[in-house]
């Protein structure tokens, strides 16, 4: 499988439902996806062969690494990557930044780097932030 967009995500798979939920590298704000239906195709048989056990499984498998791979393209759609440190961020945590000519910085390389940029809120406004002249310290 490949790696998640995210560090940090979580599988919620059940034996009939594919359901993963990424998390802002960043912030750490939940990135939900679309959950998928298992749909086997298999007859309800109350009994079962291990054969076919076997069989369902695999079919299990196959469709999960899909569905998990669908859900990373959904999840990184939502999400901005960082070009200094490649962190996979929410909006919130997006600043795009005059030094990287507009492209997208994440607020923590954006501060260390004392770079003057734009937000994008929630309500699709812009506020422009420079950390070029922030004199707070930093906590960590
Ligand atoms: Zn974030
Ligand atoms: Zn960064």
């Amino acid at each position: 499988m490949l790696d998640a967009v995210t560090k940090k995500y979580i599988d919620a798979s059940t034996e009939e439902q594919f359901a993963f939920s990424f998390f802002c590298d960043c912030c750490g704000k939940v990135v939900s996806t679309t959950p998928l239906t298992f749909r086997p195709g298999f007859k309800k048989k109350l009994f079962i062969s291990k054969a076919e056990r076997k069989a369902r499984e695999m079919l299990w498998q196959k469709d999960h690494d899909a569905a998990y791979e669908r859900a990373n393209i959904e999840a990184l759609k939502q999400l901005n990557r960082c070009v200094v440190c490649g962190a996979a961020i929410c909006n919130d945590c997006t600043v795009e930044c005059e030094e990287t000519d507009g492209k997208t910085v994440c607020i923590d390389c954006a501060k260390k780097n004392r770079f003057k940029g734009m937000i994008w809120n929630d309500d699709n406004e812009t506020f422009s932030v420079d950390f070029s002249t922030d004199q707070t310290k930093d906590g960590t």
